[in-house]
């Protein structure tokens, strides 16, 4: 098995080529745009991993749906949801578009950056930095890895220049869609994107997702429900306006970041970490789409 992954990592690392690494955020154009990473880990712990698994990048959006869990916990579905809608959007993953021209000027899901700034403003927390740690500490809970650390120069570059994210926090808390500050909203949001992972971490926590909610102690951290959230709103929104043809092509719930993480989770199975930080046009990892393809294809992964 081991020989036949390294086969499919080898033949996709060539497509980063056909990409480019994010460069808007300070930092992460340092990234190498070959790198090529592939963790699994299946439910019955057989782990597999290849490349640049071990390779430290920010974790970006893949936190989306893991902040996502914890603002639930937080506050239940029913409050999320009057903030957050669940539909996808076909637009950019940064298009400030449809939160103007629709009228209830609602955020329509949780992985794009609106819903994902609206969803960090309910963490709950006395302040910035018990909301932040709290948020931390669950990630590195279903992680199962305690040094799980912010990049603080992602961080600081991110949080000087994203105003496209601030304008969309103001626009929203002008609408009624931030609880508390848009400060401490993005705030919180600059700082879960700058949190550093590896494809393993991710593996880790598209596993825990896998188990519906389970570690691999057997402890129950969320509910089954919270779990089939996450990874319904993975699958419907996870791969920015790539998702339908994702869908179709690797029909495996995912979640991209412009770091070039992916996590997936093959429910009841495993999870699937991928480290790949060239990006097609939408954003996505060029190169891991396509690993995560063949890996589909070749192993029937798809749910569908
Ligand atoms: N921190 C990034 C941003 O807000 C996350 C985008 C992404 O990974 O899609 O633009």
């Amino acid at each position: 098995m081991k020989k036949f992954l390294k086969s499919l990592v080898e033949k996709n690392r060539g497509i980063s080529e056909l990409g480019n690494v994010a460069n808007y955020i300070p930092g992460l154009e340092k990234s190498n745009k070959h790198a090529l990473g592939l963790c699994i880990i299946k439910t019955n712990g057989t782990i597999y991993s290849i490349g640049d698994y071990d390779v430290k990048f920010t974790i970006q959006s893949v936190s989306k749906p893991i902040t996502l869990m914890l603002a639930i916990l937080d506050h239940g579905e029913e409050h999320v949801f009057s903030k957050v809608g669940m539909e996808p959007t076909g637009d950019a993953f940064n298009s400030i578009q449809k939160l103007e021209t629709c009228k209830s000027h609602k955020p329509f899901n949780p992985m794009i950056n609106a819903g994902a700034i609206a969803t960090s403003a309910l963490i709950k927390g006395a302040d910035n930095q018990e909301r932040f740690d709290r948020l931390l500490n669950f990630f590195r809970k279903i992680s199962e890895n305690e040094t799980l650390e912010i990049n603080n120069d992602v961080y600081l570059g991110e949080k000087r220049t994203g105003n496209k994210n601030r304008a969309m926090a103001y626009f929203m808390k002008g609408e009624g869609y931030i609880d508390g500050e848009a400060e401490d909203a993005l705030e919180v949001y600059f700082k879960q994107c700058s949190i550093e992972v590896t494809a393993k971490d991710l593996t880790k926590i598209g596993l825990f997702l896998a188990r519906g909610g389970v570690m691999s102690n057997g402890e129950r951290v969320v509910s089954e429900r919270i779990a089939k959230i996450a990874k319904t709103l993975m699958i419907t929104c996870g791969m920015y306006d790539g998702s339908g043809e994702f869908a179709l092509r690797v029909g495996i719930p995912s979640k991209s970041g412009v770091g070039g993480g992916i996590m997936s989770v093959v429910p009841g199975k495993m999870g699937i970490g991928v480290f790949s930080p060239a990006l097609d046009e939408k954003g996505n990892p060029i190169a891991g789409e396509a690993l995560l393809e063949d890996l589909s294809d070749e192993l029937s992964l798809s749910i569908f």
